[in-house]
């Protein structure tokens, strides 16, 4: 590095970097300062199992984190106190590797926390802070390391501590790592020991906002306090559900942990009496029907039952979420059952590629990105005379032929091992119209669907004048073995298959990976199972480099599709079975390729541009940038669910 400053360029680089951001940490005059300035001097406290920030810290599972991390960077850019608390486990989420029988093969590697943007927490006298949580009959030490996320700190608690023994030192090692005593223990330590580490800082936090149920044990821990200085159980709950909210994020069952009576009683052996009178009163925390002895304990319903709001992650999750959870509002319609929704949203200028933001800056000098949260900056979008279709077309150009090297480059060096060498150049065309599909492989995402009807995706694919091309992404859940076969089905056709050379599977899908993807593609493809996909952010991340999504209307896409703004598979339409569905939704994906995708894509003037093609990124970009992006979202969160006074809950609750 030092060598690298000798030369004069690189040197004004980093000095232009280093100024940018100290330009951007100096900035006094920010959103939360005019709307939400008790939310400066009081922060809140955003709990989450994952936070995905950068490749380099890969403690990620997928969107969740993605989302986590692109809420903190929302809420440094507008000003806001927010700290953040999650776990740092030190060997991440897996490393996916394909076998020779195209099987996916895990494993880990160890994080270097000297190596990475991770400052040790210290106490007063310069020793690391230590602190402890009791579960099941011992004490959890931990540590924790700060990341700063521009104004914004987050906290990831460690349990790697020579005070405990090997197997608690472990709780810290993998994302949702082990069995459900391991996750159970690992949801203490995140909840009740991110309290106690905020309690040390001196941090004091106007509100915790519990980001799926992993962490709602926190609530147990701001219960225990008020025990302890002298209130009684029903006033300290009634205290703790103000200081709360809650965001729910998935309607699939594997989503919402659910643990064993006997489970609970042996982990919060410990705890539990400093929390409630007795170990049945809590598990009516966590139980629909508190009188059912047998029913598991629920971290959903636990936090639904601890914070005075609660969301789901888009409209259509919303009514799915109030639907699920009616059992717990008996008394009321469906419609009146306390779970609202804010669309998730992307952080915009994280996404944006390299060179879309240099288009820009050639087009709009050094201050380009002053209003780009405007929908008055991209309505302009609309205007052939302010942006061609020349320019356009020659960005996309650009970004999928970086896309089309960088796949050629990592399916080389992946598959040199293997003797499996596809001629370079014959592996995908930078002409072709280029479809993207990365994401986790959980079965009711149904990655294959696309390749169900094989003669017509085959007869659509090697088209000679209007060729397609695939390129795949995403690591299955290491227990899950029907993803892992739609990942070996993805790698037979890419291998074997009439689809050799237009279908690519890239391994080991990553923020990187997600990077390239997002930028390089022409069409984003999303096909869940309706209606599971909560919201779904990654088809967001595709519009600001001009990407087209073609997505079932599901989640965020369900209220961003216009006719007019990119492509959709089916309709509101609900079919009667599983197989129903996958057989409909395959039929309507065939369809909408073949009628309107490919043909838009080829329908080309003297000079090879697609207008129409162009006209739909137009409108892509003008309708839907102002609006999916987290610098919306967390400003709704302030004014809908942060701020004292906003979301006021039953009539019951505000009489105490
Ligand atoms: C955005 C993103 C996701 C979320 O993708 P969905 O399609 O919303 O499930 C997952 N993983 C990575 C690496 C991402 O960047």
């Amino acid at each position: 590095m030092r060598t690298r400053l000798q030369d004069p360029v690189f040197a004004r680089r980093v000095r232009g970097v280093i100024s940018a951001f100290e330009n951007y940490m100096s900035q006094k005059d920010t959103w939360a300062g005019h709307h939400a300035q008790q939310l400066i001097s009081r922060p809140v406290a955003y709990f989450t199992a994952e936070y995905g920030f950068h490749e380099t810290l890969p403690i990620s599972a997928g969107g969740l984190g993605i989302l986590s991390g692109d809420h903190a960077r929302s809420a440094s850019d507008l000003g806001l106190g927010l700290v953040g608390i999650s776990l740092f486990y030190r060997e991440g989420y897996f490393q996916q590797m394909i076998s020779r029988e195209n099987w996916q093969t895990e494993y880990y590697t160890p994080l270097r926390p000297a190596s990475l943007p991770l400052d040790p927490v210290l106490d007063e006298s310069g020793e690391r802070l230590v602190c402890q949580v009791e579960v099941n009959l011992s004490e959890i030490y931990f540590q924790a390391w700060r990341v700063n996320v521009g104004r914004c700190p987050v906290y990831l608690l460690d349990a790697n501590r020579p005070e405990n023994e090997q197997f608690h030192r472990d709780l810290t090692l993998h994302v949702y790592g082990g069995d459900t005593s391991t996750r159970i223990m690992q949801e203490m330590l995140l909840g009740v020991g991110g309290v106690r580490l905020l309690r040390v800082l001196k941090v004091e936090p106007s509100l915790y906002h519990m980001n799926e149920g992993h962490v709602a044990f926190l609530a147990l821990e701001l219960i225990r306090e008020k025990l302890a200085a002298g209130l009684s159980f029903q006033e300290a709950l009634a205290r703790t559900k103000r200081q709360c909210v809650f965001t729910t994020h998935t309607p699939v069952e594997a989503g919402h942990d659910r643990f064993s009576p006997d489970l609970v009683k042996y982990a919060l052996q410990r705890f539990q009496p400093q929390v409630t009178p007795s170990f049945e009163d809590l598990m009516a925390l966590g139980r629909v029907d508190p009188s059912n002895d047998q029913e598991p304990f629920c971290m959903t319903v636990l936090a639904l039952k601890t914070s005075r709001a609660a969301n789901a992650v888009s409209e259509l999750h919303g009514q799915v979420s109030r639907n699920m959870w009616h059992v717990l509002y008996p008394d009321r319609p469906v419609d009146e059952v306390p779970i609202g929704h804010i669309t998730n949203g992307i952080h915009l200028m994280g996404w944006m590629k390299g060179p879309v933001r240099s288009f820009w800056r050639n087009k709009l000098g050094p201050h380009w990105d002053r209003d780009i949260h405007s929908p008055s900056f991209w309505e302009r979008m609309l205007d052939p005379e302010f942006v061609t279709d020349e320019e356009i077309w020659a960005l996309r150009y650009r970004l999928r032929r970086a896309l089309i090297e960088f796949t050629r480059r990592r399916f080389w060096i992946r598959n040199m091992t293997f003797g499996d060498i596809t001629s370079m150049d014959r592996l995908l065309n930078p002409d072709a119209l280029t479809i993207g599909f990365a994401r986790r492989f959980a079965t009711y995402k149904r990655a294959p669907l696309v390749f169900e009807d094989y003669d017509t995706i085959v007869r659509l694919a090697t088209d000679p004048v209007r060729p397609v091309q695939f390129i795949f992404s995403g690591k299955a859940h290491p227990a899950d073995s029907e993803g892992k076969r739609g990942i070996q089905k993805i790698l037979h056709l890419s291998k074997y298959s009439e689809l050799r050379g237009r279908l690519v599977f890239i391994e080991n899908y990553d923020v990187h990976i997600a990077r390239q993807m997002v930028s390089g593609c022409d069409v984003w493809l999303n096909n869940p199972r309706r209606p599971l996909e909560a919201s779904g952010t990654s088809g967001q991340k595709v519009i600001c480099n001009g990407g087209l999504n073609l997505s079932i209307l599901d989640g965020w896409w369900r209220e961003a599709y216009d006719g007019t703004n990119g492509f959709a598979i089916g309709d509101d339409s609900r079919p009667s079975s599983v197989a129903e569905q996958d057989r409909i939704d395959n039929i309507n994906l065939m369809k909408v390729l073949s009628e309107r995708v490919i043909p838009c894509f080829y329908d080309r003037d003297e000079r090879g541009i697609p207008h129409n093609w162009i006209s739909m990124i137009r409108r892509s970009m003008a309708t839907m940038l102002p609006k999916f992006t987290t610098w919306r979202m967390v400003q709704e969160y302030v004014l809908k669910y942060y701020l004292p006074g906003t979301h006021q809950v039953s009539s019951i609750e505000k009489d105490k």
